[in-house]
């Protein structure tokens, strides 16, 4: 993905938020296509005329727009440590970051973003709509409004919010709780096993306990990312070739597996052997829930008993989005296997509850 950067408002007086505006394409900005009748991404002068009021803000606003917008179904890695690449080239001059980006993938780029920027002191705010900003009843206008006050919103001369997060529909959530669970109503977005990081209604509302807090550690912006990682949905019928074409397959370093309740499988003994197999051979298996709420609690149930004795990692109460996301960071960035699994259990960025002992159900 390239940019191209484009100044929005001139320059105001110093002590105005400059914002950086990093569109990267999704509804919000797509218009539908006369002759096919798809909706398809549209020049973002063209959006820029349906919000006059954006340059009205009182804040300095500067604008990247991808050469080419995508739907965010066509989202990759590679993107996502562009988007990363191009955030910590310009985050010396602007106070806050809003990326405008498809609902489809926003939740697995948000965590992604929040594992490659590392000591985040700035807001990074995505945001997108259920329909293009070019339509009437589209939730555009309001959710890019309000993701911009949010992202310049300050205290005590400090941005209010210091990490990256997802606002849609009123939500402001953690960008790695985020679950996008909606396609045709505006609220679109739910945030899995923590609170809403603010609610904007007539005022907009921080939840000042649950948000991160800048550590004063050096802010670092990570650029690898290891993809050789599966995702395996445990489904009733799932089917020892399946499983066995999985994990007999050495490219796989990692297998993210989505699994039952609390963290539980079917106990055949092939599914055992399949598993037993590929951790021998050094592969890693991250256990997390198909539940949007709760968490992973290998050994609570005689059906997750033998993933803890086999190995299995529990991937806490993370979602899917960001386990994903968390397992491609940490294998491309540790020195050993038992340093990647250390990771995985640790709270990096706010996307589990490390307060959780394993078999705290006793
Ligand atoms: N398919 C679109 C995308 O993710 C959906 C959206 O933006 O709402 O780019």
């Amino acid at each position: 993905m390239e940019f191209d950067f484009l100044p929005l408002t001139a320059s105001l007086d110093e002590n105005s938020s400059r914002v950086l505006m990093i569109y990267t394409g999704g509804t919000i900005g797509m218009e539908q296509d006369p002759t096919t009748g798809y909706l398809v991404p549209f020049s973002f002068e063209r959006m820029l005329s349906r919000l006059p009021d954006l340059l009205d803000m009182g804040i300095t606003l500067d604008l990247l727009v991808a050469r080419q917008p995508i739907d965010s179904s066509n989202v990759s890695p590679a993107d996502w440590i562009t988007l990363a690449q191009t955030i910590k080239q310009y985050f010396e001059q602007y106070h806050a970051f809003v990326v405008l980006h498809g609902t489809d993938t926003m939740a697995y780029t948000a965590s992604a973003m929040s594992y490659l920027l590392e000591g985040l002191s700035k807001p990074i705010v995505f945001t997108g709509a259920q329909l293009p900003i070019s339509l009437r009843r589209s939730d555009g206008k309001e959710n890019l409004m309000t993701a911009l006050e949010i992202a310049v919103a300050r205290e005590h001369n400090k941005p209010i919010l210091q990490e990256v997060a997802l606002y849609f529909g009123g939500k402001l959530i953690r960008g790695n709780r985020s679950k996008k669970v909606e396609s045709n109503l505006f609220d679109a977005f739910q945030s899995e096993n923590y609170p809403l990081l603010a609610e904007a209604g007539v005022q907009i509302n921080f939840n000042t306990s649950a948000l991160l807090r800048f550590k004063h550690t050096e802010f670092k912006v990570y650029d690898k990312l290891e993809t050789s990682i599966a995702l395996l949905k445990i489904y009733p019928g799932i089917n020892e070739r399946q499983c066995r074409s999985l994990f007999e397959d050495s490219f796989y370093k990692a297998v993210l597996m989505e699994t039952y309740g609390a963290g539980n499988t079917p106990t055949s003994l092939w599914f055992s052997a399949c598993l037993q197999g590929y951790i021998k051979e050094g592969g890693i298996v991250l256990n997390v829930s198909q539940c949007p709420g709760g968490r992973v609690i290998q050994g609570k149930y005689a059906t997750s008993k033998h993933l803890l004795d086999l190995g299995v990692v529990s991937g806490n109460d993370m979602t899917t989005e960001s386990a994903l996301s968390k397992l491609m960071f940490v294998l491309a960035n540790s020195e050993s296997k038992m340093k990647a699994i250390q990771m995985l259990g640790e709270n990096l960025r706010g996307e589990l509850s490390s307060f959780y002992p394993e078999k705290s159900f006793a």
